[in-house]
């Protein structure tokens, strides 16, 4: 089956439940799917939901949290490098049909990750394998080298009336 890229991308809720309502679905379908945290860290209820399907979704993170004053520190570079370096590996090894970068986007606004090293994955991506980027601020070149791109639009927001992320709904 033919692979395409997708992108997820703007202010509004739902980049992250996309992708991983798509890595449900192909894991449903038999698929093997790897999805690649940036930024975040730590037991996200998503990743224990997906342990039950360990034997088609491997998770993995690359961030160490979310890093305050929006500068990354070197050790944040350094863990998303390693990322790259990891998702590289993973998409050439024929093992998965879905690949998902969630919030690759963000660390690569921050330049933890070049978007010149995204496009790379991007343009050297096996014809069968579907790859999947998710987060805010999607930049206009990986954006015009997409398949499909889907803004999310942030019509209201209940983060506006102070409600922050709940375990289960947002985390
Ligand atoms: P979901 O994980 O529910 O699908 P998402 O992936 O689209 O959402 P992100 O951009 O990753 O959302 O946002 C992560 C968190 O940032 C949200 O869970 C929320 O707590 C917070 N947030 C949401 N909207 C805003 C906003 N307009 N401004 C600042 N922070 C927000
Ligand atoms: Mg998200």
């Amino acid at each position: 089956m033919r692979g395409y890229v997708q992108v997820y991308t703007g202010n509004g809720k739902g980049k992250t439940t996309a992708a991983l309502g798509l890595a449900i679905r192909a894991a449903g379908a038999g698929l093997r799917v790897f999805i690649a945290q940036f930024i975040k860290m730590g037991d996200y209820s998503e990743i224990k939901a997906l342990k039950r399907f360990s034997d088609l979704i491997t998770v993995e993170q690359f961030g160490l949290g979310r890093f305050t004053n929006g500068k990354p520190r070197p050790e944040d570079i350094q863990a998303a490098q390693r990322g790259l370096e990891r998702i590289k590996e993973v998409m050439s090894s024929g093992k998965y049909s879905l690949v998902i970068l969630e919030e690759a986007n963000v660390a690569a606004k921050y330049g933890m990750l070049a978007v010149q090293d995204l496009l790379g994955l991007i343009i050297n991506k096996p014809d069968n394998l579907e790859l999947v980027i998710t987060g805010r601020y999607a930049s206009a070149r990986i954006i015009e080298n997409a398949d499909l791109v889907t803004e999310m639009c942030d019509i209201k927001h209940y983060y506006r009336k102070g409600v922050r992320a709940r375990v289960g709904i947002e985390k």
